[in-house]
C-alpha cells in the first residue's frame, strides 16, 4: 500500500507505509541479490527415447491400438486420408489406456478460441458405477466431439445471430498429448471449435481449411509440370522471442501484471547500445530455465532446437525444428505456455508481449514457411533444371500473392501490442515488402528483360531453359529489416508478434498463395509440351513486371523506404484500426470465400473481434496508467516537492543564503512536473471517458513522458516502480 499524507501546515510527513513502500522496491533487489547462484547440476544423460513420451504418437498408436486401426489413423495423420468414423471408439479406448498409464486423471478438448490463447475444460475419466464403485471411461464420442458453452468466447456477432452453443471436434492430424502438473496430468485432445451452424469460432478451423486449399493448388500446379501426384506438406518453423524478468520486480509493476508491458519507465543509460547481450554467454539462472523448458518440450514431442540471448538485455529466443504447419502452430501455443509456466517455477516471469519495454527491441515471432511436395522443397533452388524451373515459378507466385494481398498479410500482424513494434526501429516496418537478396534480384532482372543471361554473381546451377539464367547455389544473404524475406529455402515472415497465434498469419498466407498458384496453373494447364517453357517464361516475366514493386532489398527501417514505398503505391497500414480494415474489403472476402477459408460472415466477425479486443486493451492500458500515475507517481512527486518546499520556506525565513537557489530550482522542477502530471491525468481520464482509443494512446504517451522525466528528479528511494535498469539487468 503506497500512502502519503500531505499536511497543509507544517509541510509533509512521510508515514510508515511510505517508508515501507520504498523498501518494497529495494526489497525486490535485495532478494534477487540473495538468490543462491545456480550450481552446475550433475548432468543427466539425454535420453532420445524420452522425445515425445507424453504424445500419443505413432509409437504409442502402434502399441495401444489394433494394427488395422493404427494404420487407418496414421493414414489420416500422414497423408490426409479422411478419418474413418468407425475407429473412434477403438482409438479412444487405446488413448485412454495410454493416458492412464502416463498418470492422467482427466481429459480435455484443447482448442484456440479467438481470445488469442488456448482453452481447456477438464473432465475426469472417473464415473460412478453401481455398488459404490467407480469406473474410468472415455468413449469415442468423448474423443470426437465436445460441447463447451461458447457464450463467453468472442464470436464477433456470429453468436447473436445464431446459437450460443459451440462444438469442439477432434483434429486427428495433431496428436493428443499429456500436460503435467504438480500432482497429476491431463490428456489434451487438439480440436477445432465452431458454432452450432458451422461457423469457425477459433483459429484452427480456418487454418485447416487454408491448408486444404493450398495443398489442392500445389497439386494442380505440379500437375502442369508433369509431376505425379504426391503428398503435399506445408511446413512452419516459428522462432519465438521473449523476455525474462525476476518475479519480484514484476509483482511491483501493476502495468506489467495488467497489460504485459511497462506503461512507465525511463530508458536506462545502458540498454542494448553495446550489443553485448546478443549471443552472449547465457547466465546460470537462465540456462537452468531454458533446460527445463526444453526437457518439457521434448517430452511433448516439440523439437526445440536453438536457444540464445537476443539483442535486448533480458531477451531470449527459442527456435524449433520446422514441422507440418498445423502441428507447428499447436506446438508454438504450447511453447508459449511452457515458457510462462517454467518461468513461474523459477521465480521469473516470461514476457511475451511485443513491446514490454519502450525504447529497446521488442519481441517478434519469425514465421518460417515452406512447401514440400513429395520429397522436394518447392522453395529450394535445387540441383536440376526442372527443380529450378519449379522454384522460380513458386517464387514468382509468392511475389505476386504478396504484392496483390499485402493488406491481408498485414492484417494478420495487427494488434495493440504489435503496433508498438512494427515500424519502430528494430522491427519490420508496417509496409509489407519482400527481400530476395542480390543474387535472386539479378535473376529476376534477367527474367524481366526477357533475354537469356548469366547472373552477375557466381552461380553454379543450370536451369536448362535457354532464356532463364543459372541460379546461385546458396542465395542466403540476410536482411533483418525486411518483413518478408526469402532465406534460402523458405520465406521468413517477420512481422507477426511474439504473442500471436501463428494460425493467423499462415491462414492468409496459404490462401493468397493458393490463388496465385491457381492463376499460374490456369495459364499453363492446357499448354502443349513443346510450348511449355516459352509460355512459362513469358508468364513469369509478366508477373515480375507487374509485381516486382513489392521487392525491396534495401534498409526497411529507413525513412527513405517509407517515401519510396509510397511512390510504389504499397500500402502502409500503420495502426491496428487501419490494418484490420482489409477484413471488410469485399474483394478480400470474395477471395477467402472462394478458397473456403472463411465465409463473408466469418471474415466480418473477425473484424469485429479484432476491433473490440484492440479497444478493450487500450482502455485497460489507459485505466491502469491512470491508476499508477494518480496513486503511485503523483504521491511521491508531491512528497518530494513538499519536503523541498518546506525546507525552502524554512531556509528563507531563517535568512539562509546558500541553498536557496538550489532549493528553488528543485521546487520549480518538481512543481512543474507535478502540475504536468495532474494535467496529464485529467486528459487521460477525459480520453477514457470518451472511449476514444486514439486519444487514450496519445494521452498515455504524454503522461508517460512527464512521469519518466520525474523518475530522474525524484528521490530514488521513494520511486515506487522497479526501474528499467533493475528489471532488465538484475536477475
Ligand atoms: P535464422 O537465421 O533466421 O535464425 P535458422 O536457420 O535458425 O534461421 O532457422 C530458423 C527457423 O526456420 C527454424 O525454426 C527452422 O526449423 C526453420 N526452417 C528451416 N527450414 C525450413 C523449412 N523448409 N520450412 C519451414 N521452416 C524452416
Ligand atoms: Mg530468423
Amino acid at each position: 500500500m503506497f500512502c502519503y499524507i500531505f499536511q497543509q501546515q507544517g509541510g509533509t510527513q512521510r508515514t510508515a507505509t511510505n517508508t515501507m513502500s520504498n523498501c518494497k522496491r529495494n526489497h525486490a533487489i535485495q532478494s534477487v541479490a540473495a538468490r543462491p547462484v545456480e550450481a552446475p547440476a550433475p548432468s543427466v544423460p539425454v535420453n532420445a527415447d524420452d522425445f515425445g513420451i507424453d504424445v500419443f504418437n505413432e509409437t504409442a498408436m502402434r502399441k495401444y491400438l489394433p494394427k488395422d486401426v493404427a494404420e487407418k489413423l496414421l493414414a489420416t495423420v500422414n497423408s490426409g486420408v479422411p478419418l474413418d468414423p468407425e475407429i473412434a471408439g477403438t482409438v479412444a479406448h487405446g488413448m485412454k489406456e495410454w493416458a492412464l498409464e502416463r498418470g492422467a486423471t482427466h481429459y480435455t478438448h484443447w482448442f484456440m478460441p479467438l481470445t488469442g490463447g488456448t482453452a481447456e475444460k477438464h473432465d475426469a475419466f472417473l464415473n460412478p458405477a453401481p455398488h459404490d464403485k467407480a469406473v474410468l471411461n472415455f468413449s469415442g464420442k468423448n474423443l470426437v466431439m465436445g460441447e463447451p458453452d461458447a457464450s463467453s468466447f468472442p464470436s464477433g456477432g456470429i453468436r447473436s445471430t445464431f446459437e450460443a452453443r459451440g462444438y469442439t471436434a477432434w483434429d486427428p492430424t495433431s496428436p493428443a498429448f499429456i500436460k503435467r502438473h504438480a500432482n497429476g496430468a491431463t490428456l489434451c485432445i487438439p480440436t477445432a471449435f465452431f458454432s452450432y451452424t458451422g461457423e469457425a469460432l477459433d483459429r484452427k478451423t480456418p487454418l485447416l481449411r487454408s491448408l486444404q486449399a493450398l495443398k489442392g493448388a500445389v497439386t494442380r500446379l505440379m500437375k502442369c509440370f508433369g509431376l505425379p501426384e504426391e503428398t503435399c506438406r506445408i511446413t512452419l518453423g516459428p522462432e519465438q522471442e521473449y523476455f525474462l524478468i525476476d518475479k519480484q520486480f514484476y509483482l511491483n509493476r501493476p502495468d506489467l501484471v495488467q497489460t504485459g508491458r511497462t506503461l512507465f519507465g525511463a530508458p536506462p543509460p545502458k540498454h542494448q547500445q553495446l550489443e553485448d547481450h546478443y549471443f552472449g554467454a547465457i547466465r546460470p539462472r537462465i540456462i537452468k530455465f531454458m533446460t527445463e523448458v526444453e526437457q518439457e518440450l521434448w517430452r511433448l514431442g516439440i523439437p526445440a532446437k536453438t536457444r540464445h540471448n537476443e539483442v535486448a538485455p533480458a531477451q531470449f529466443e527459442l527456435a524449433p525444428v520446422f514441422e507440418e504447419l498445423n502441428l507447428s502452430v499447436d506446438h508454438n501455443m504450447l511453447v508459449m505456455e511452457v515458457l510462462r509456466q517454467t518461468a513461474e517455477r523459477n521465480g521469473l516471469v516470461c514476457l511475451l508481449h511485443e513491446k514490454p519495454f519502450a525504447g529497446i527491441n521488442g519481441n517478434g515471432k519469425h514465421n518460417n514457411w515452406s512447401i514440400n511436395y513429395g520429397k522436394r522443397n518447392l522453395l529450394d533452388p535445387g540441383k536440376d533444371p526442372e527443380q529450378n524451373m519449379i522454384f522460380l515459378t513458386v517464387l514468382c507466385a509468392v511475389i505476386r500473392a504478396v504484392d496483390l494481398h499485402a493488406d491481408l498479410l498485414r492484417t494478420t500482424t495487427s494488434g495493440a501490442g504489435n503496433d508498438h513494434r512494427l515500424g519502430a526501429n528494430e522491427a519490420p516496418p508496417s509496409i509489407i515488402s519482400i527481400f530476395v537478396g542480390d543474387q535472386l534480384a539479378d535473376v529476376i532482372d534477367i527474367i524481366k528483360s526477357g533475354h537469356s543471361g548469366q547472373a552477375r554473381r557466381p552461380s553454379t546451377l543450370r536451369i536448362g531453359v535457354d532464356t532463364l539464367p543459372d541460379l546461385p547455389r546458396d542465395a542466403t544473404d540476410r536482411n533483418r529489416t525486411s518483413p518478408f524475406a526469402f532465406t534460402g529455402n523458405k520465406f521468413e515472415f517477420r512481422a507477426p508478434g511474439s504473442s500471436h497465434c501463428c494460425a493467423a498469419a499462415n491462414m492468409f498466407l496459404n490462401t493468397i498463395v493458393s490463388e496465385s498458384f491457381d492463376y499460374i496453373s490456369e495459364k499453363l494447364k492446357d499448354v502443349p509440351a513443346n510450348e511449355f517453357n516459352e509460355t512459362l517464361q513469358s508468364l513469369l516475366r509478366d508477373i515480375l513486371i507487374q509485381h516486382d514493386r513489392v521487392i525491396f532489398n534495401g534498409n526497411g527501417y529507413s525513412p527513405e523506404w517509407v517515401e519510396e514505398a509510397a511512390k510504389r503505391k504499397l500500402p502502409n497500414l500503420r495502426t491496428t484500426p487501419e490494418a484490420i480494415r482489409p477484413l471488410m474489403d469485399p474483394e478480400n472476402q470474395k477471395l477467402v470465400e472462394k478458397y473456403g477459408v472463411f465465409t463473408k460472415e466469418e471474415m466480418a466477425s473477425r473484424y469485429e473481434i479484432h476491433l473490440e479486443e484492440y479497444n478493450k486493451r487500450i482502455a485497460i492500458e489507459g485505466g491502469i496508467a491512470l491508476e499508477i500515475a494518480k496513486s503511485m507517481i503523483v504521491p511521491v512527486v508531491t512528497d518530494n516537492y513538499s519536503r523541498a518546499a518546506s525546507t525552502l520556506s524554512k531556509a528563507t525565513s531563517d535568512g539562509l543564503k546558500a541553498g536557496v537557489k538550489g532549493l528553488t530550482a528543485v521546487c520549480e522542477r518538481l512543481g512543474t512536473g507535478l502540475d504536468a502530471l495532474l494535467e496529464g491525468c485529467d486528459k487521460l481520464e477525459a480520453a477514457l471517458a470518451e472511449e476514444d482509443s486514439a486519444k487514450i494512446i496519445d494521452a498515455m504517451a504524454a503522461l508517460r513522458k512527464t512521469a519518466d522525466a520525474m523518475e530522474h528528479e525524484v528521490d530514488d528511494n521513494a520511486w515506487p516502480l522497479p526501474k528499467y535498469r533493475e528489471m532488465l539487468f538484475i536477475y
